[in-house]
């Protein structure tokens, strides 16, 4: 058996397509399939129920033609994957990214799955993504590139069926092309079929500011729950990452009193014990700066700001770290050295499990992405909803009710983390878990 391995790894090596060797090498979905093995074992699950957990609905996969501005036509890889429905129709994000597989795809439609439980939103979970890397095409091949992905996918999708979103380099724009193709295709409007679109095509007040707002209503709850003894003005925090997410996440933190005295981008940071304005980093930001070239803007400078490295911003000596730039920023190598007493995950999968490991035996707190990070979907959530009844809610609205959401969701993981004697990642798991298969159930699927 090896020797069959080893002739056909060399056969790909010698024929130069290493996308297949990254399949033999970290199918990523063999992740997913220990995760929930340890969470069955702790909830005392069968097989049978872990089973039905690990069996994705449908998987769709494509191949359609683009014809680029050259006046060639290259053919794309697309794929959809709706991994479980049983709570409601299907929900997640369409990534545009060269490394896009099957194992990727498939791993992100069980996450949503889990995420839309955890925060009892009446959704399954879903995933779909392109082999692209879109940076090398134009504006037309990229509308081409979303038309074409709808021409092929439409069948299977819907408000009804699956509502897709943006994810890794897809935006609103792009939600707009593929809402108008599916609506051509159709012959109707059916703004409900996709989320975090224009505002002018039906998309929600507050959609831009939920994730990092959610974060802040998340985070809130477990400073009362973990650190009692301080006042919001004494909190530090230390932001890794200024993009949507950790910039919004920021500026609400800071309007609530927190005191932020970190932040970076991929370049670098900004460290200011007594405290960083986030309106003047968005300000010098939307200037064209990076984060840590701000250190120079005359509305910043104080006499302890100082620059600092990714690295060293996330070994700070502070209450709460937030880590919402990349995923494996925390691993082995560098957990030993984290210091903050919470870390609220607003970035997807920024910790790796060995790290959570050692986190956990820290006493460090861990808010897990399928918690912190849900107040997008959850307003995505909000947005079908308006499209659906073609009635539009004022942003106070929205607000409200997405801090509902993030509270209520908080307490039902802290009672399942209790329940379960463990950390809060597993008890949002279990929660989650137990909603979905309480729904298999009752469609008679267990
Ligand atoms: P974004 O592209 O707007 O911002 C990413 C930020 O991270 C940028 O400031 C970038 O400079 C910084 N960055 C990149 N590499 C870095 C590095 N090595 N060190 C430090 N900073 C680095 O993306 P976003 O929408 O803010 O998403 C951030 C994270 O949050 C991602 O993991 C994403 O999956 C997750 N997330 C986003 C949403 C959402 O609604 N946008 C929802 C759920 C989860």
């Amino acid at each position: 058996m090896i020797y069959e391995i080893i002739e056909y790894m060399t056969k790909i090596y010698k024929s130069g397509n290493y996308s297949c060797l990254k399949v033999i090498i970290m199918d990523v979905f063999e992740n997913v399939k220990k995760q929930v093995d340890e969470i069955t074992e702790l909830m005392g699950l069968s097989k049978e129920e872990a089973n039905v957990l690990l069996s994705p609905k449908r998987i769709v996969q494509t191949s359609f033609p683009v014809r680029l501005d050259s006046g060639k036509v290259r053919r794309f890889n697309g794929y959809r994957v709706q991994f479980n429905d049983a709570r409601g129709p299907t929900k997640g994000g369409i990534r545009f990214h060269p490394n896009v597989d099957l194992s990727e795809i498939k791993s992100l439609g069980f996450w949503m799955a889990i995420k839309c439980a955890v925060v009892n939103i009446p959704y399954g979970g879903a995933k779909g993504g392109v082999e692209v890397n879109p940076k090398e095409l134009s504006s037309t091949e990229l509308e081409k590139l979303s038309r074409g992905y709808i021409r092929s996918m439409h069948e299977i999708l819907g408000p009804e069926i699956d509502i897709p979103a943006p994810d890794v380099y897809t935006n609103s724009q792009i939600m707009a092309w593929m809402l108008d193709e599916y609506e051509k295709i159709k012959g109707v409007h059916a703004p409900a079929m996709i989320t975090a679109k224009p505002i002018s095509l039906g998309g929600s007040k507050a959609r831009d500011i939920a994730t990092g707002l959610g974060g802040v209503f998340v985070m809130d709850q477990a400073v009362k729950k973990f650190v009692s003894d301080k006042k919001k003005k004494e909190i530090t925090i230390a932001v890794q990452g200024f993009g949507n997410v950790g910039s919004f996440f920021s500026l609400y933190a800071n309007k609530e009193g927190y005191n932020i005295v970190a932040v970076s981008d991929s370049h670098g940071g900004l460290y200011e014990p007594n405290g960083i304005d986030p309106i003047k980093v968005i300000a010098c930001k939307e200037a064209g700066k990076d984060v840590e070239s701000c250190h120079s803007d005359k509305n910043q400078r104080s006499n302890s700001i100082k620059k600092i490295s990714n690295a060293e911003l996330l070994e700070l000596d502070v209450d709460i770290l937030v880590p919402a730039a990349l995923e494996n920023q925390i691993t082995k190598a560098n957990s030993e050295k984290i210091k903050a007493k919470i870390i609220i995950e607003l970035a997807n999968g920024p910790i790796t499990p060995e790290a959570d490991a050692i986190l956990h035996k820290k006493g460090i707190e861990v808010i897990p992405d399928i918690l912190a990070n849900a107040g997008g979907v959850a307003t995505s959530y909000f947005e079908w909803v308006q499209n659906k009844q073609g009635y539009y809610w004022e942003e106070e609205e929205v607000i409200s009710k997405l801090k509902k959401i993030m509270d209520s969701s908080f307490f039902e993981v802290l009672k399942s983390k209790e329940e379960y004697k463990t950390d809060m990642r597993k008890g949002a798991q279990a929660l989650a878990i137990k909603k979905i298969l309480e729904a298999e159930k009752l469609r008679g699927n267990v």
